[in-house]
């Protein structure tokens, strides 16, 4: 009996080794490197808040140029708009799907901020997430079947208007030359700081990624599946801090596509119980700086990097092109 019990484990065992292949995704999301998510906030944040309209903000569109320039990306776009205050510019490159390249997500966050500071968590703290996403998905090894897009929009904090003017510039031309099918958007957005309500020192125990779609907008049953997905990649993927599913996306550029495409947004509180109501004491104010944020706040972005990949990963579908080309 006992000898057949060691056969049957031994059996067990080789059947484990044999048949069933490593997750190749969790290969992928080992890509992220947490000093190289730290290094993209640092980096935006030498510019300070990047007010748009100043020369701050140019200079920090031309430093995003130049790192997706440095992954491999040649089709780096300066989107350009009239805001209010006159042009700005929303900068993007695309990961050009190997089976599917008419069909696209979009990976994004805004560069603007304001307050003061260095805007570290608001949003370079976003921006980081979508340059370490577009750095891995550049590897010559990788390819994806649908195309994405990784967005940095211009003047979130006054008026949304590099995504809204994206929106209606495109919407109607997707699936032509012109622009790709949108099949979602994740847009990341303060991805730092969840040290409860009120905020403590530290970042909370029971901290949470809030991944949130809105409820009544037309395409909320198509993002409340982005939102599973997502949460479910953080599952497989991300299990340092839970994601929670939240109802009512608002106050970022995501709102823009709501009732155009799955829309949802990754966010370190939701907007409207926790970023609004204090969660967050350096929202918008001269301390939200690099130095303002402790190794735990930074392992919290970087945990929602894993989930956006590990979501993409089945959602753009990654594969490895083993001793291929790209
Ligand atoms: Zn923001």
């Amino acid at each position: 009996m006992r000898l057949l019990g060691s056969l049957f484990l031994a059996v067990l065992v080789s059947s484990q080794t044999t048949n069933i292949p490593p997750d190749p995704l969790q290969e992928v999301v080992r890509r992220l490197e947490l000093d190289r998510y730290k290094a993209h906030i640092k980096g935006l944040a030498q510019f300070g808040d990047r007010l748009q309209g100043t020369q701050r903000n140019r200079a920090a569109i031309d430093w995003l140029e130049k790192q997706l320039r440095s992954f491999g990306y040649t089709n780096v776009v300066r989107h350009r708009f009239i805001s209010s205050s006159g042009p700005l510019e929303n900068i993007y490159a695309t990961k050009t799907g190997a089976t599917t390249p008419g069909e696209m997500y979009i990976v994004s966050a805004h560069m603007d901020g304001r307050g003061g500071g260095e805007a570290a968590d608001d949003d370079a703290s976003g921006c980081a997430v979508v340059l370490e996403l577009a750095r891995v998905l550049a590897m010559p090894d990788l390819r994806t079947n649908r195309s994405v897009r990784f967005i940095f929009w211009n003047n979130e904090e006054f008026g949304m208007d590099g995504s809204g003017t994206y929106v209606s510039e495109r919407a109607s031309l997707q699936g032509t030359a012109a622009e790709p099918k949108w099949l979602g958007i994740i847009q990341h957005d303060m991805m730092m700081f969840d040290h409860g309500m009120p905020p403590a020192p530290k970042q909370s125990p029971k901290a949470d990624i809030n991944v949130d779609y809105q409820r009544s907008s037309a395409k909320a049953a198509d993002s409340a599946k982005l939102a599973a997905a997502l949460q479910a990649a953080n599952r497989s993927y991300a299990q340092d801090y839970p994601a929670t599913v939240g109802t009512n996306m608002a106050g970022t550029d995501s709102i823009r596509f709501e009732d155009v495409v799955a829309s949802v947004s990754v966010r370190e509180n939701e907007r409207v119980t926790g970023i609004v109501m204090g969660s967050n004491p350096n929202h918008h104010e001269p301390t939200d700086k690099y130095e303002s944020y402790a190794e735990e706040d930074f392992r919290f972005g970087f945990t929602a990097a894993k989930t956006t990949l590990g979501a993409l990963g089945q959602l753009a579908g990654i594969t490895f092109m083993r001793g291929g080309k790209n």
